[in-house]
């Protein structure tokens, strides 16, 4: 009887202090006009190493469930400009892979560890090679600010607060696998994974500051954002990035905001002829199929 209560306690003292920490998180908000410092969850004791293990895993996942574009020309112009965002941005270690998912949807989405998957429908879209910049340094924002980590890291604690307390040590691969699957897998987990506004928010600022040091114009997300809106929200083919990624009339707002606080300096890219060239080859290509149903 004695014993069951202090594990009650414990519990108890354990859960207090994990609602402690993550609302230290929230008043961690940086100022504006100012690159935000993404903050790793007290409680997420994943290591890199374990959250790449993940990432692979979870893109083995998408692999098998999405049809990956292994197109000569896009492949590498994608993985290319992804790189160098991603040496620009606040975690330029981890091993990021760039890859075309084919279909005509308008999407984005990324893995923890550095997966970024860019759907042909977004290739198509896009303008200017700033835009698609600003959507890879957006996704790269995500993992950058270790949204997803925190989210999976909160659960796995939660799940073994009682029984086992904090992990100890390195995961092994299986152990990865075996949790990701109780958790879904990593279509449920990562890919169909809403944002909420604070993390939209924190990974378009990383977004903007990113763009910027790789060398692109920071302005080209704020284009894609008001195309999308124009678009119309009801289109099939951007209802996935809509209800992943809500409201981007405010993210619009924000991001002016801060690009008024903080202009760019000039001479930044907005175009190549690489991206011309891309826009080229995409024409050539057979129609991609529509996203897959939900
Ligand atoms: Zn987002």
């Amino acid at each position: 009887m004695c014993f069951a209560r202090e594990v009650r306690m414990s519990a108890r003292n354990l859960l207090l202090a994990f609602l402690l920490l993550t609302l230290a998180g929230f008043t961690n908000r940086p100022a504006r006009a100012e690159e935000p410092v993404p903050s790793k969850a007290l409680y997420n004791t994943f290591s890199d190493e374990e959250e790449m293990s993940m990432g692979r895993e979870a893109a083995q996942d998408v692999e098998k469930k999405y049809t990956i574009l292994n197109d000569a020309a896009l492949e590498p112009y994608l993985q290319d400009v992804g790189r160098r965002v991603a040496e620009a941005s606040r975690r330029p270690k981890l091993d990021y892979h760039f890859k075309v998912v084919d279909t005509s949807a308008v999407n984005a989405f990324s893995l923890p560890g550095g997966y970024v998957y860019v759907d042909r429908g977004l290739l198509d879209f896009v303008g200017t090679e700033s835009e698609l910049v600003g959507v890879l340094a957006h996704e790269v924002g995500h993992v950058v600010a270790y949204h997803s980590m925190n989210d999976v890291a909160r659960r796995w604690l939660v799940d073994r607060l009682v029984y086992e307390g904090q992990k100890a040590g390195l995961m092994s691969d299986q152990q990865i696998h075996d949790m990701l699957q109780q958790y879904g897998g990593a279509a449920l987990l990562f890919v169909n994974r809403k944002f909420n506004r604070e993390e939209e928010n924190e990974a378009d600022l990383l977004g903007l500051y990113n763009t910027e040091r790789a060398g692109w114009d920071p302005e080209g997300l704020v284009t894609f954002l008001n195309q999308l809106t124009e678009f119309g929200a009801d289109r099939d083919i951007v209802k996935l990035l809509l209800r992943r990624h809500p409201l981007p009339e405010e993210r619009v707002e924000t991001l002016k905001n801060e690009l008024k606080q903080h202009p760019s300096p000039a001479g930044l890219k907005r175009n190549s002829s690489a991206f011309r060239r891309v826009k080229e080859q995409l024409k050539l290509l057979p129609p991609s199929p529509p996203p897959p149903a939900e």
